[in-house]
């Protein structure tokens, strides 16, 4: 190929990514971000869970976050191969239920997601125990996902701005306040939340999530070993175990781009992962912070070519750790004249011809 420029606009994970393999394909890329690595890939929990969020009704967004995860074994092999870094922190996420209701739903995903070809596992209060023994002991039903993994996101981004460095990319400590300023053969528009500043009929919202870090202490309760998903009041958390802890997410508001943590979410997740896991309490609060997820009204990203100059790569919502590597190859694809087929439903023009406005979701546990 002869070298072409691309401009890529914003640097959280789906940026960096994009930036780095569009550098090693052969394009010569300018990645603008004023505060590069700082939005909801720094926030982000890291779960890796379409199967365990999947529910009836949501086919496209299972089938998407499916091929998404199924890229992800290749795609971290390449990030350690281009920088050492390894990324991965869990084999595993298993969800488990307090109440019958919640017994019951575990069932309808494992019957659901099954008829899809994907194997997940309904296990009895003893089942759960065995695996992870210092969960509480009103657990009372779980679902195993042996291939949903986890990784941190903060070692992601350390990753992808080694391997953005290696692979020539020139980074610029800048916001873009028109793309149409920008003289590159191509651009690629990757600004999380914000990006309908850039583009105004994009239908992309910030979604606030809070997340807190807690740190394992000597003596307390160990960490455990899979991703634990719950819901605890009608809330839905989640615990993804960190080399030095467990992150703890996550709340879900409508609130622009407020970032403010509130007493009122940290109370909400303490309390609901102290009822899943006890022994949190011994642990050391060492961080609570808050992110806009880029929501898009169907729960999918908007990914595709809006001009002939112009591709979108934006609207990840709660999914964007996910569907990183997926977005990547569609993303390439696009550069390269050639659309992939498996990212065909995050067409960024489907809302042009049938508007939709369902919720950000309807699953029971869906959120990050
Ligand atoms: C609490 C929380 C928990 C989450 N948990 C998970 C999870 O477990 N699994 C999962 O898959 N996903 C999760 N997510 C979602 C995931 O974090 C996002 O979907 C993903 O980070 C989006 O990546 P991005 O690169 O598009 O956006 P961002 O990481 O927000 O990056 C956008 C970048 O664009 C830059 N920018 C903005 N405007 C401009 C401009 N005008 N010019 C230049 N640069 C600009 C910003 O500075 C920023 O660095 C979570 C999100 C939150 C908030």
């Amino acid at each position: 190929m002869a070298v072409t420029t691309l401009g890529v606009v914003g640097g959280g994970a789906i940026g960096q990514a994009v930036a780095w393999r569009a550098a090693e394909a052969g394009w010569s890329v300018t990645l603008f971000d004023p505060a590069i690595g700082s939005g909801a890939s720094w926030v982000a929990g890291g779960m890796l869970a379409p199967l365990s969020e999947g529910w009836p009704g949501e086919e496209r967004v299972l089938e998407f976050g499916a091929a998404s995860l199924a890229r992800w074994p290749d795609f971290a092999a390449r990030l350690r191969t281009a920088t050492g870094v390894e990324v991965f922190v869990a084999d595993e996420t298993l969800t488990v239920a307090l109440d019958a209701a919640d017994a019951a739903d575990l069932r309808t995903i494992a019957d659901w997601v099954g008829g899809y070809g994907h194997d997940l596992r309904v296990l009895d209060r003893a089942g759960v125990r065995a695996l992870e023994p210092a969960l509480a002991r009103t657990v009372r039903a779980g679902l195993l996902a042996t291939g949903e993994p986890a990784i941190d996101n903060r070692r992601l981004l350390e990753g992808l701005r080694k391997a953005c460095a290696a692979a020539g990319v020139q980074v610029r400590a800048e916001a873009v306040e028109d793309l149409d300023q920008l003289e590159f053969d191509q651009i690629v528009l990757a600004a999380g939340a914000a990006s309908a500043r850039l583009l105004p009929d994009l239908p992309v919202r910030p979604v606030k999530g809070e997340i807190l870090r807690l740190r394992h202490r000597p003596g307390a309760t160990p960490v455990p070993r899979r991703v634990i998903r719950a819901r605890v009041h009608g809330r839905p958390v989640y615990l993804v175990p960190r080399g030095d802890g467990i992150v703890v997410g996550a709340t879900q508001y409508e609130a622009g781009f407020d970032t403010t943590v509130t007493v009122g979410g940290v109370r909400d997740l303490i309390a609901d992962a102290e009822a899943i896991l006890p022994g949190i309490a011994e642990y050391e609060l060492s961080e609570a912070i808050a992110g806009s997820r880029p929501g898009t009204p169907d729960n999918l990203p908007l990914l595709g070519r809006r001009t002939d100059r112009i591709v979108v790569a934006t609207g990840h919502g709660r999914n964007g750790m996910l569907t990183t590597p997926l977005t990547v190859d569609a993303v390439l694809g696009e550069l390269a004249g050639s659309p992939l087929p498996e990212a065909r439903s995050a067409d960024p023009q489907r809302f042009t011809t049938t508007p939709s406005a369902s919720p950000l979701s309807s699953a029971p546990g869906g959120t990050r």
